[in-house]
This record gives C-alpha cells, sequence and structure tokens, in this order.
C-alpha cells in the first residue's frame, strides 16, 4: 500500500480548540508547514441553526446521556465535502469501530482526503454511521470521554507514513513494526550512567557488529513482547537459531532453511495426510514460477487444476475432479531477502496452502499417516520430495526444527 506524497484531514468536532498544540507542535507543525499534510479543523456547531446551537439530543427508548443529532452532521459533511478534491473517505472514531493498527494506518495513508467525524457524549445517531460514514476506527478496547484525541492519534500516525514527514526516511526502516518486527533497544550518552553500561557492541564503532546486534534484540524482543508479529516476519536460517535458542530449541514449527552449493533450500513440514487422504499442502514460492508438490504453477494457471494435475503426475496421488476441497493463498507483498537482511536478491513471496483430498499411492497405503518434508531451491526453482512414515497419529509428528532440520539435511544430502 502506497502512502499519499500528501494528505489532507479534515476533522469534524464540537471542540475545535483542542486540536491547537499537538498538531501545532514538532514533527507534525513541520509536515503541516511543508505542505505534507493539511489539517482543517472545523467546529460542528456552525451548522446548527437554533440560539444554544444545539448539537445533541434524547435518546429514542430513553436511557442515560445524549446523543449526537444528524442534521448539523449531514449539513457538515455535504458542506466540507466540495472544499477540496478529492471527496474524503470518512472516518468516524469509535471503540466499536475496527482496531487501529500498522496495517489500518498503511490503508489510511493511502487516502489522499480523510474526513474524521469526533463523537462526544453516547456517540451519533446511528444513520450517520450507515449513510455518511466509510469506516469506524477504534483507538482500542476502551472508551475515552471524545474521540478528540482518538482522532489525533490517527492523524499522527498516518502523517509519519508521508514520504518527507519525519525527514531522514531512514528512521521509517527498522521502527516497531517494520517488518513484523519491534524497534531495538536505544541508547544515548553517557555510555555508563550510575554503574549501568551500555552494551559494548554500541561503544566498538563495528558497524556491521552493531546492525547485527540491534537484528538479534528485534528478534528477541519481538519474541518475548509481540510473538504474534513473528509469524510474518522473514528470518534466516541463522535468526531462527538466535530464537530457537532463547526458547530452549523451540522455534517456528515445521521451518527449516540450508544453503547447498550456493543456493537456499527451504522446508516446510506442510504434508500431512490421515488415512482417508486428506492433504494440506503448504508452499513458499516465488515471483514467476508458484510451485505445488513436485510440480509447477505457471502465474494465470488455475490453482486447483494445476494442484490436481500435479499431484498425480508429480507424487503419484490421485486426485480427482471435484476432490479439491480449497484453495488458499496468502500473498506476503514484502521484500525480503532469502539470505538474511541487506545480503542477497531480495525476492517476493507468495504463500499458498492448498487443501486437498487426495488418494494414496497403493504401495503407502499401509501407512495411517504420512509425511511430506518439501524442498524448494531458489525464488525460481523448487523441488519437492515426500517421505513416508507408518506412525500411528498425527500428534506423534514431530515439526520441530530440532526434527526437521536433520531431516532435510539428510534429504539434501541423499540428492548430491
Ligand atoms: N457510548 C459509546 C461510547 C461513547 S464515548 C459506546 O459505548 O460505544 C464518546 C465518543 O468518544 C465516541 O462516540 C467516539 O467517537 C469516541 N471514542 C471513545 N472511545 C473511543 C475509542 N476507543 N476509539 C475511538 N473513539 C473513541
Amino acid at each position: 500500500m502506497t502512502p499519499q506524497s500528501s494528505i489532507r484531514f479534515d476533522v469534524l468536532t464540537i471542540f475545535p480548540d483542542m486540536f491547537r498544540g499537538p498538531l501545532d507542535q514538532s514533527i507534525m507543525a513541520r509536515a503541516r508547514q511543508e505542505g505534507l499534510i493539511d489539517v482543517q479543523v472545523h467546529d460542528l456547531r456552525e451548522w446548527t441553526h437554533d440560539r444554544h446551537r444545539t448539537v445533541d439530543d434524547y435518546p429514542f427508548g430513553g436511557g442515560a446521556g445524549m446523543v449526537m443529532k444528524p442534521e448539523p452532521i449531514f449539513e457538515a459533511l455535504e458542506a466540507i465535502r466540495p472544499l477540496a478534491e478529492p471527496a474524503p473517505y470518512v472516518v468516524f472514531m469509535s471503540p466499536q469501530g475496527r482496531r487501529l493498527d500498522r496495517a489500518l494506518v498503511d490503508e489510511l495513508s493511502s487516502h489522499p482526503r480523510l474526513l474524521l467525524l469526533c463523537g462526544r457524549y453516547e456517540g451519533v445517531d446511528e444513520r450517520v454511521l450507515q449513510h455518511a460514514v466509510d469506516l469506524e476506527v477504534s483507538i482500542g478496547d476502551f472508551v475515552v470521554s471524545g474521540a478528540e484525541i482518538p482522532a489525533m492519534l490517527l492523524i499522527d500516525a498516518v502523517a509519519r507514513r508521508v514520504p518527507g514527514v519525519l525527514g531522514g526516511e531512514g528512521s521509517l526502516d527498522e521502527e516497531s513494526f517494520e517488518g513484523a518486527l519491534l524497534e531495538y533497544p536505544q541508547y544515548t550518552r553517557p555510555a555508563v550512567f550510575r554503574d549501568w553500561p551500555v552494551p559494548d557492541v554500541l561503544l566498538s564503532g563495528h558497524h556491521a557488529e552493531v546492525e547485527k546486534w540491534r537484528r538479534r534484540e528485534r528478534l528477541l524482543r519481538t519474541q518475548a513482547r509481540r510473538p504474534d508479529l513473528l509469524e510474518q516476519a522473514q528470518l534466516t536460517p541463522k535468526e531462527r537459531a538466535w530464537l530457537a535458542e532463547a526458547t530452549g530449541g523451540v522455534a517456528d514449527p515445521g521451518f527449516a532453511q540450508r544453503e547447498v552449493d550456493g543456493v537456499i533450500f527451504q522446508a516446510r513440514v506442510a504434508v500431512v495426510a490421515c488415512a482417508q487422504g486428506r492433504v494440506l499442502l503448504h508452499r513458499t514460492v516465488g515471483d514467476e514460477i508458484w510451485s505445488l508438490p513436485g510440480g509447477r504453477l505457471r502465474v494465470g494457471e488455475a490453482l486447483a487444476d494445476a494442484a490436481r494435475r500435479e499431484m498425480q503426475e508429480e507424487a503419484a496421488m490421485r486426485v480427482r475432479p471435484g476432490e479439491i476441497l480449497w484453495v488458499i493463498e496468502n500473498f506476503f507483498e514484502f521484500q525480503a531477502a532469502f539470505d538474511g537482511p541487506g545480503e542477497g536478491r531480495p525476492a517476493r513471496h507468495h504463500e499458498i496452502g492448498v487443501y486437498i483430498e487426495a488418494t494414496v499411492p497403493p504401495r503407502f497405503e499401509e501407512q495411517p499417516v504420512f509425511f511430506g518434508a518439501e524442498l524448494a531451491g531458489t525464488a525460481r526453482e523448487f523441488a519437492l520430495e515426500f517421505r513416508w512414515f507408518g506412525a500411528a497419529d498425527l500428534a506423534s509428528v514431530d515439526v520441530r526444527p530440532a526434527v526437521v532440520v536433520p531431516r532435510l539435511e539428510a534429504l539434501l544430502e541423499a540428492r548430491r
């Protein structure tokens, strides 16, 4: 998702003064001066017509509190919309909305114009949400007294994505949530403060060692605090080993990666079938050819058709038409170097999980369970081999790296 080169925010609120201050300082002030963002705050009461400039009323059906009336809001939106081009994407800040996170910030920063409607009291008349709002956004699972602070928070987070707002463009690269990792710990002078020294490596002046230390800290920190993020992170074998070490040997079940003669091989323990022949295939693939078990899928070819054909041709498994249960495609659009940050050629990853009902070939019929290890080559070339086990049940199939890595090495050795 590409951020806009500049974003206009229109804010509709009954407390316009609250926006003075936070958006007039520091990074936000500079971004506004440089025209990278424009923030126009509108007082909702300008669109009221009574002496008391009323914006709220009692809720139908009774109950505590007041509700924001629809008329001034609709009038205001209709007046604000034509003030600039294009029409704004209208956001209502609400604890009932989609939770604001890095992905949503990115989505929002792809809009050239956002209109933030700020709720107060018990909220707004439901018809506003139904007919005038594109998206409801929450800042977290708690309630604050009004949407002004949530709106400022959103503006700040979205503005940071606009190129140039942070000055040194580099400062975004290793920020928390980049590459699905948290940031490394930071230190400044003095080198020793109250007997607490800064880690030696940071004083060494050895740039590569500093980079390595930071990368490792990012990984360990993310694993300790936000293991959920790691699922999206692209890690090298060495990095996986760091993590495995820190957790006593268990990290990323089912994944292994080895370099042989300059070729990176990835293995995912990906195929598990029960006696009924239900197979889950999980692939990591490159840019131009998507690989399926034992074969290839060309771009544009229907995944289900190719799966059926490849299963039959390459793995000698009978997959009859209609037996494919479903096909899941996950496209991770980020760039990732296979062999480490800053090294090697970047490749785009697509992950495809295919859930297939297949008939196990006769020679394996006795085996109630089989276990497949995939071998993947570079971004373009893949090979796959199955290994079959007579394991008693699925639970006994161990997919931890400690188990998978030696198997992968044995398979690679056998190929030489
Ligand atoms: N009665 C409402 C909460 C009203 S709080 C409910 O229970 O859902 C008043 C206003 O503050 C809301 O309309 C909303 O605009 C804003 N607000 C409160 N909590 C928020 C949150 N977590 N995220 C975004 N906006 C919030």
